[in-house]
């Protein structure tokens, strides 16, 4: 199909993604937010192959290169920092085609905005959608409105347009623990600037991560009751959850910036019985926020861009039906890797302690390219294998 005007709600990873890939295609698209200033969720983020893939379909291959952190190797330690696997990630990229990269957000977003060849509408908040035969319009609490063959709602985990599609309200459910996540300067003291380094015990997890800039981005996870009062001293709150953790979890502790470091209650949506609905489609965190156990949620946002684009390329049979194949393509996928992460929660973080301590035992004992099959099966289930 061509001349096709796309409006797209929300300007996360996923609404950017699909409109560069709806430009490049040639569509006309305007993407809409409801912030008066975009600034990234969270810290980092570590895109796998798969979601890297999309950007090197949409030229950006390079530029992400720039911007991602040299992970080379992946380390689980106990949380007194014994070595319990040390896993080369080379046979991964050999078996994918392409290496992943850890990367701090505001980097992605520049790049991401940078190359979105048009202006995000910001302040725009989207408070409905009105279908008729020939289009759609998004109407915004400040009384503009915006029509065009189709909307994209990328309106992230607390979507208020999943319920106009779903017809009913979804709400997204508690993943069981907290992640504070943030940036530091990298340091051998840390961990090895080329590694991804990982302490597990107690059901509680302390990652770090090489990006660009010479910084890891780090998380913690914690298991905790939904609604645990914020202690906004977060160096305090973490001193006490990893007391008598290793060394390096310590000097991170001390390290980190309470002042830049985020605090999230993990929560999923999904598998949900639909994607779209007439000439609306659901895209990103509003049809399968992802528990970040896998890595994937932000991964598959940008392959159901490049999945909408193509959906809408290559058929003459309406906007419609090109829907309900991004539908068709998009549903399965995303449904299994939702519900992928959110076991791989459970088991990293005590929902069953005898599968988590199982879990502990089977790290000193795995072989290391059994984890990089598995990772590499999620990857080689995308798109663009
Ligand atoms: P969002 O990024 O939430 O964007 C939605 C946008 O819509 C926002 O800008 C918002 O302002 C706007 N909006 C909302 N409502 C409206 C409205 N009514 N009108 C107009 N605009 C609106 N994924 C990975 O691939 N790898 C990882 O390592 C990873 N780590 C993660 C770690 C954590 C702690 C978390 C929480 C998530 C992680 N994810 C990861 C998941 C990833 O962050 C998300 O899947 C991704 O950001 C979703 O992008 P999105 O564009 O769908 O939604």
């Amino acid at each position: 199909m061509y001349n096709l005007k796309v409006v797209v709600i929300g300007a996360g990873i996923g609404g950017l993604t699909t409109g560069i890939a709806l430009r490049q295609a040639g569509f006309e698209v305007e993407v809409y937010d409801r912030v008066r200033e975009l600034r990234p969720a969270g810290a980092g983020i570590s895109l796998w192959s798969n979601g890297v893939k999309v950007l090197n379909r949409l030229g950006l291959g390079e530029k992400m290169a720039q911007i991602g952190g040299q992970m080379d190797r992946m380390q689980y330690l106990t949380k007194t920092g014994e070595l319990l696997n040390d896993i080369d990630l080379q046979p991964l990229v050999e078996e994918v085609g392409q290496r992943p990269y850890p990367v701090a957000r505001t980097d992605l977003q520049q790049m991401l905005l940078d190359a979105y060849p048009g202006e995000v509408k910001l302040n725009h908040k989207c408070i409905g959608v009105e279908e008729g035969a020939q289009g759609v319009t998004a109407i915004f609490e400040n009384g503009h409105r915006a029509t065009g063959n189709l909307l994209v709602a990328a309106d992230g985990i607390h979507s208020i347009l999943r319920q106009y599609v779903l017809r009913e309200e979804i709400q997204p459910r508690y993943g069981t623990y907290v992640n504070w996540n943030g940036l530091v300067p990298a340091s051998e003291d840390l961990a090895p600037k080329n590694s991804w380094a990982i302490y597990v015990g107690d059901h509680k997890r302390v990652s770090m991560m090489p990006v660009a800039g010479d910084r890891f981005y780090f998380f913690f996870d914690v298991p905790l009751p939904k609604g645990t009062p914020v202690n906004p001293d977060y160096q305090t709150d973490l001193a006490q959850h990893f007391q008598g953790w290793a060394q390096p979890v310590q000097l991170l502790i001390e390290r980190l910036d309470s002042s830049t470091t985020n605090r999230v209650e993990i929560h999923d949506v999904g598998p949900l019985n639909g994607m779209v609905r007439g000439r609306v489609a659901l895209l990103g965190d509003s049809a399968h926020a992802t528990c970040p156990d896998l890595g994937q949620g932000g991964c598959q946002a940008m392959e159901d861009g490049l999945v909408l684009t193509q959906c809408l390329l290559t058929t003459n049979l309406g906007v419609e039906y090109a829907l309900q194949r991004y539908e068709a393509e998009r549903k399965e996928r995303t449904g299994a890797v939702v519900q992928k992460a959110r076991k791989r929660a459970e088991m990293i973080h005590g929902s069953d302690p005898d599968i988590t301590q199982k879990w502990y035992q089977q790290l000193a004992h795995e072989d290391p390219t059994d984890v990089t099959k598995a990772i590499s099966k999620v990857i080689l289930a995308g798109p663009l294998h």
